[in-house]
């Protein structure tokens, strides 16, 4: 009978695997509140030029505050967001706010530094991105040459076309856009002479062993040679040791992010950087001291 079919399909539901359906509902529930309720705000982590210390631009990360669990990582969110596609309402805002936040910045007279927002997989594959795009930098009165998106390597490759007709588009009208967690999805690197990006993000995993692992110390030489053959600036995620930077100094890679120089900060906190606008090495080793 159709009850002892159920039975026996109800034994392939552990129930661990119920629990966690139930956890997923509640979180997705909890999710579509969050942006009803906006509940989301932005941290702001420094990138410098690795050649003199500047402040080149700032990198937009999404923080959730969850009245209940506190502040939520967008590791434990964003897959959910994609999934439920709750992640375009929730990109939108993100890209407001930072070309909001720009704006903001600008008109109390501070250098003008890049801001980096993350694009999402669902975000990246929607038709109608560039118009978007470009209606937020309007309203929001953004200077679009001030802005980069990332995009991971897996984003770009779901389609491939796609991604080179999008990213064209972008960069004619003065966008940048950088290639994230770089080194970590294929291994054809054939593609990357065909996208048009114009900075390439190695992943945060070759910093981790680069002084103790010479295997990783020569894949990250690589990236930064192969970065600066096709023209491309590239960038080091996660540099926490002075030891990283002097590799990375010593290598010539223009670009680094990481807790060395800071971690993400809340807008009141970037701002004291931004109005800096510099990293000079005294500064960093101060840094270092009071720990930050
Ligand atoms: P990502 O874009 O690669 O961002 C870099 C992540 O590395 C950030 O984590 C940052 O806090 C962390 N990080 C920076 N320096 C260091 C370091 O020295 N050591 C270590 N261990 N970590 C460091 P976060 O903020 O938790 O974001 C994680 C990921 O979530 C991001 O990776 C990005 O893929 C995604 N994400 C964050 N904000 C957004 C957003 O607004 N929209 C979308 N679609 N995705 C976002
Ligand atoms: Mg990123
Ligand atoms: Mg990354
Ligand atoms: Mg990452």
């Amino acid at each position: 009978s159709a009850k002892t079919g159920g039975r026996d399909c109800y034994q392939f539901f552990s129930p661990r695997l119920q629990e966690d359906i139930n956890r997923k509902t509640d979180m997705a529930v909890k999710l579509r509140h969050a942006v009803e309720k906006n509940q989301f705000y932005l941290y702001y982590q420094p990138q410098i030029d690795l050649a003199n210390g500047k402040l080149i631009g700032v990198e937009a990360l999404i923080r959730w505050a969850d009245p209940e669990k506190g502040i939520i990582s967008p590791k434990d969110f964003i897959p959910l967001a994609e999934e439920t596609g709750l992640i375009i309402p929730i990109s939108e805002w993100v890209l407001k706010e930072a070309c909001r936040q720009y704006v903001k910045w600008l008109s109390k007279g501070y250098n003008p530094v890049s801001i980096s927002v993350n694009i999402s997989a669902r975000q990246f594959q929607q038709r109608d991105l560039v118009a978007k795009i470009n209606s937020i930098i309007a309203t929001t009165g953004m200077d679009r040459n001030y802005l980069t998106l990332e995009i991971t390597e897996g984003t770009a490759l779901m389609d491939l076309d796609h991604a080179i007709d999008v990213i064209k588009k972008l960069r004619d009208t003065g966008i940048k856009v950088a290639l994230d967690d770089f080194g970590t999805g294929y291994s054809s690197l054939n593609y990357l002479k065909l996208l048009p990006v114009n900075i390439i993000k190695m992943d945060q995993t070759f910093m981790r062993d680069i002084i103790s692992d010479n295997t990783d110390r020569e894949m990250a030489k690589t990236i930064i040679c192969l970065s600066h053959k096709l023209n491309l600036y590239v960038t080091a995620e996660g540099i926490e040791t002075e030891d990283q930077l002097v590799f990375l100094k010593d290598n010539h890679c223009d670009y680094g992010q990481g807790y060395l120089f800071s971690r993400p900060l809340p807008p009141e906190e970037i701002d004291d950087i931004i109005c800096r606008g510099i990293f000079s090495m005294l500064q960093l080793k101060k840094m270092e001291y009071v720990n930050i």
